[in-house]
């Protein structure tokens, strides 16, 4: 069953593909003439997770697999972690499809990149549907949305396709081209390092101290190289760009690394944040990258608390099933306890391994945020080396002048629009512009043409929602007030914004109010049937349990409500009046 990883030599792991740089990618002539031949055929285009997932394939980062996987593997996949022929892989690798796109089994398509170039041409050989819930345990272990692949699934076409791929080119990406190797390429380099043994580690942080001191005595312990590869493909919303991570990178390579041991490459992997299957995933990968041994320490590719208050995983988890499969998959693994800092003694230590009562530190991701960077603050030496400090410090804005977005919820005529407009004007005493997005008025450009069915109303919200997260990425504040009915939607673009800057306030005006007040006439309407589908008549409107505000307009005016979203603001730090009080105590 499970020969193909058992019989593999030791160190480099799998053949490299008949001395071709890549798994996939045509010779120059099948090349031209595929080119010329996908000019004529259907488009796919993919998002960046399917992209990312593309040039695994085509790389053989993602090795044995060299296409999507087919429903067979698919369903064999979810179900117990292996493929229809036994070989361990726990992650479902699948291409989605819209309705809207016309294909047949049989037909070729070209598979193109979010920018439309031309990446693969794709013989379709099995179409078949899926089932969001049914994934969305399998693989992350819950239905929960507030988890950040599951909220994102949502948006995924509701068929995926499978068959042959031939690659044209691999997705085109201009920054730190000299970090992005293929399997082959990184294997190169490990050979030349010399060492029979390599110790890989991921990360989708920016490295401190307690990791620098993991993968050292990790690559210590195995007697031979390190290969550091952070992920730059898609990670956790929210997270710190990938550019400013790689600039963290490079430092420390440069300073603090003996280059004669140590290979730093980047991974453009689309992470699924699914905890203990992905750790697993991350060492077959790393695997056919060439590393014998993988770093797991606490809480790996872990997306956090689910909406319960509870984390996802627990923080060993990840270490348990891949302790479980670390002989069949012929890697080791360097598991690690959390490392905490002792400052008597100026050292790092496993937190279990800790004999009497020490002092010790221990700075989270959480308090990174929000007690250095959003108050302008370097972070200490002991926690990070200077040259991240400063990096981070020079990208990070403090928070009074950092992005983030107010989402209003509610009925057609709550007074989400109404308490807009105050908040504009109130903000404006504090110097801060915002930009509004209003369900009307977007109705009538940006998401213009579309309906109030399901789909449509979904296609709304992420419309909003992607426009308000570019206007948040680049420091931006933006109001969105839109009934948006759906939870799952509420989530899906909470996550494409960023928790963390993401405000929801639930305008809790009931339908009765709404109705009597009837500033549209809606409601009329809907009860005359002369529309269908209106929220609160013959629509759901599912009321959010999880909203940072709730506000109340039978017994506040627009005015109070207005306040109470400035005291909030202020109170997160997003305007300056906290952040200036402290500043003078
Ligand atoms: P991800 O696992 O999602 O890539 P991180 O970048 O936080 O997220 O972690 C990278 C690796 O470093 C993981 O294996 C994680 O368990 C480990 N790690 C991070 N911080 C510590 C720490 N303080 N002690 C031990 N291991 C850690
Ligand atoms: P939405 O944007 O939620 O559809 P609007 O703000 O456009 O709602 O409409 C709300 C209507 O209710 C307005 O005509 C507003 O004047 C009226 N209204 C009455 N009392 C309040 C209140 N306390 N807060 C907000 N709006 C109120």
């Amino acid at each position: 069953m499970t020969q193909m990883y058992n019989n593999l030599e030791k160190g480099l792991l799998i053949p490299p593909y008949g001395g071709r740089l890549t798994n996939l990618l045509t010779e120059a002539e099948e090349r031209d003439e595929l080119i010329e031949k996908a000019v004529a055929l259907p488009s796919i285009q993919l998002s960046l997770r399917s992209q990312c997932d593309l040039e695994l394939l085509a790389t053989g980062a993602f090795s044995p697999l060299n296409t999507f996987m087919g429903e067979a593997d698919y369903v064999s996949v979810l179900e117990t972690m292996r493929m229809k022929d036994g070989l361990l892989f726990p992650i479902p690798i699948t291409l989605p499809v819209g309705d809207e796109i016309n294909i047949s089994v049989g037909d070729e398509v070209a598979l193109r990149s979010a920018k439309f170039e031309l990446l693969a041409v794709m013989e379709i050989t099995e179409i078949f549907g899926w089932d969001l819930e049914k994934e969305a345990r399998a693989v992350a272990g819950t239905t929960d949305t507030s988890h950040p692949l599951v909220s994102e699934m949502y948006s995924w076409g509701k068929r995926y396709i499978s068959g042959p791929i031939k690659v044209i080119d691999l997705p085109k990406n201009h920054d730190f081209k000299e970090l992005r190797l293929t399997p082959l390429e990184v294997r190169d380099r490990l050979t030349k390092l010399g060492n029979a043994n390599v110790v890989a580690f991921q990360t989708r942080n920016p490295m401190h101290r307690a990791h620098e001191e993991l993968t050292k005595r990790a690559a210590e312990k195995i007697n031979g190289s390190l290969l550091l590869q952070p992920v730059v493909g898609k990670t956790k919303p929210g997270d710190i760009d990938h550019y400013t991570r790689v600039r963290c990178y490079k430092a420390l390579f440069e300073n603090y690394y003996d280059k004669d041991s140590t290979a730093l490459s980047l991974l453009p992997l689309a992470m699924r944040m699914a905890g203990p299957r992905e750790a697993l995933w991350h060492a077959i990968i790393r695997r056919n990258f060439g590393a014998n041994h993988f770093i797991i320490g606490r809480d790996h590719a872990s997306p956090g608390k689910a909406s319960n208050g509870q984390p996802f995983y627990d923080p060993y988890d990840a270490q348990e099933l891949a302790e479980k499969h670390s002989e069949e998959l012929g890697i080791g693994l360097y598991l690690s306890s959390e490392l905490v800092y002792l400052p008597e003694k100026d050292e790092f230590e496993q937190v279990d391994k800790i004999n009497g009562n020490h002092k010790t530190l221990f700075i989270s991701g959480t308090q990174v945020r929000e007690d250095y960077l959003n108050k302008g603050k370097l972070l200490p030496d002991w926690y990070t080396r200077q040259e991240v400090a400063q990096i981070l410090s020079n990208v990070y804005p403090p928070k009074d002048k950092q992005g983030f977005c107010i989402w209003f919820t509610g009925l057609s005529g709550a007074g989400k629009s109404t308490i807009a407009e105050v908040v504009i004007e109130l903000l404006a005493e504090y110097g801060r512009e915002i930009s509004t997005l209003d369900g009307d008025v977007v109705r009538t450009h940006l998401t213009k043409g579309l309906g109030f069915s399901k789909e449509d109303r979904d296609t709304n919200i992420r419309r909003i929602g992607f426009v308000a997260s570019e206007i948040v990425k680049h420091n931006g504040a933006v109001m969105c007030a839109a009934i948006s009915p759906y939870q799952s939607t509420r989530d899906e673009v909470r996550s494409m914004i960023g928790a963390d800057k993401f405000i929801l306030v639930f305008v809790n005006t009931s339908l009765e109010v709404c109705e009597k007040r009837d500033t549209k006439g809606l409601y009329a309407k809907a009860r005359r049937k002369e529309i269908t589908g209106f929220t609160g008549i013959d629509d759901p409107y599912e009321t959010p349990q999880d909203a940072d505000l709730v506000l109340e307009t039978v017994d506040c005016t627009p005015e109070e409500n207005a306040e109470r979203i400035i005291a909030f603001l202020e109170e997160r730090g997003f305007v300056p009046g906290k952040l200036a009080a402290e500043a003078v105590v």
